[in-house]
Order: C-alpha cells, then structure tokens, then sequence
C-alpha cells in the first residue's frame, strides 16, 4: 500500500506521515529533504541559485540518502548528503527562504522524482511532499491532502524554532512562509495543489492526535471496503465457476 501526504509547509504533514508509518510498520519518507539537501548543496558549492543548468546537473550528481536516526536528538531520520550528515542544516532559515527556487526547475524535479519512485517501489511506503499524489505516485491507495491557515503554520514553525533555542521573529517566518507558498503554488511544473481524488483535511485549530485518529478511521474504512470488495468479486467467481 502507498499512502501520498500532500500539503503546504507545516501543515502537520510529517508529524501525520510519521504515525501512520509507526502504526503501519511502512516506511516513511519526507521528499522536502531532497529539495532542501540540493539548496544547501548549492548554498555550499557557491553556485547561482537562479542558474537551471547547474542546479540540475547537481541533482543528478548529489548522493542524498535518508537513514534511521543515527543520533538521538529528536530528530526523524538522518540525511546523508555526499557522505555527510546534514540533517540540521536542512532546517536553517537560509534553506526555508531558498529551497523554493531549485523546486521550479523542471530537470531537478525530474530527478527528484525518478529517485522517490524508485524509494516507493521498494514496498509499503507513507511519501510526504508537495506533488506526491499528482506526480510522484498518482496510482497512491489512499491520497491526503492536509491544511491549514498561514498564520497558524507561520506559528507552529516559530514555535518549533523557539523550542529548539534557536531566535525567531513571527512575522519574519509568516512573511517567508508566505512567499514560499507562492512559488509553490503558482510555479509551472507540478505546482501544490490536492490532488483531484486526495481527501482533504483542514488541520487549522486542531491537534495531530485528532487528524491521526480520522486518517486511520478513513483507512479502516478503505480497507474494510476493499475487503468486501475482493469477497463480492470472489462470490461471484464461485457462481460462476
Ligand atoms: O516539506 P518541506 O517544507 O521540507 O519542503 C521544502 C520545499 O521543497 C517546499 O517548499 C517545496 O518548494 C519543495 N518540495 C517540492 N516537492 C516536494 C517536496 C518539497 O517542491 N514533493
């Protein structure tokens, strides 16, 4: 089974992906640290944001891989990127007010893509990302769509900073979630947007407890429709057998 989360930055998308994963015993895998770990790739490499050809070519030489946590610091996984861990610096300020350039790039996404497909195919996976359902797996079982108002996720993310002793400024992190939610939404290739069979969830006010228990109620009930679905067809190949 593939399970596709969709949505817009801290929309609750990866606190949900990571439970259902945990009760599925399915892997679970964030594609925001591909786009973020070629950002930062760049960021280090000093190469030109704006220059497509380069930002290209770097993802299809950049190793990124993903593993278990390999150090207990609250963090998911660990992200590899050529070899080394970098796992924190994804989250850097500097990646949140760029990472939405490289995501414009049709080749980068292209690259992108073909990797998490390649991740997917390995077997029971919940894929977190922007175009999951739409691109990535368009054949996905079940397909999230989860939201929520930019003054509350702009909130949720400076609240994680602030918990983590970093400095925060509200307003400097609503402006660029803003700002990101534009590129994001109104750029060409594979744009944010719920996919056309994606069950949407407003999460605006509401704890991930409560989003938790209505995905796995939509699963049970998928399953117990699939279910009835294989005896019915089973019944009727023993009628007419
Ligand atoms: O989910 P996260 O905030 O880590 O994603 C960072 C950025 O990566 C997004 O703002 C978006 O530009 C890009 N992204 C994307 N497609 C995905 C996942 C992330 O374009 N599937």
């Amino acid at each position: 089974m593939k399970i596709a989360i969709d949505g817009p930055a801290a929309s609750g998308k990866s606190t949900l992906g990571e439970a259902l994963a945990r009760q599925l015993n399915y892997l679970y895998f964030d594609t925001g640290v591909m786009y973020r770990a070629i950002t930062l790739a760049a960021i280090q490499r000093q190469i030109d944001l704006h220059d497509e050809i380069a930002l290209t070519a770097l993802a299809q030489q950049a190793t990124i891989e993903v593993t278990p946590p390999s150090v207990n610091d609250g963090r998911q996984y660990t992200v590899w990127l050529d070899g080394v861990d970098v796992t924190w610096l994804l989250r850097e300020p500097r990646i949140d007010v760029n990472v939405s350039i490289p995501s414009t790039y049709p080749g980068v996404r292209e690259e992108m893509v073909r990797q998490q497909r390649w991740i997917a195919d390995k077997g029971n996976v919940v894929m977190v990302g922007r175009d999951i359902g739409t691109v990535v797996l368009p054949d996905a079982d079940l397909k999230i769509y989860l939201d929520a108002t930019v003054e509350e996720r702009a909130m949720r993310r400076h609240q994680e900073s602030l918990r983590r002793g970093e400095i925060s400024d509200y307003l400097s992190v609503l402006s660029a979630m803003r700002q990101r939610d534009l590129l994001d939404s109104s750029r060409e290739s594979s744009p944010l947007q719920p996919a056309l069979d994606a069950v949407i969830i407003d999460s605006t006010g509401r704890t991930s407890a409560s989003i938790i228990a209505e995905v796995n109620q939509i699963i049970i009930n998928r399953r117990a429709y699939v279910g009835m679905a294989a005896s019915d067809s089973a019944d009727d190949g023993d009628k007419t057998s």
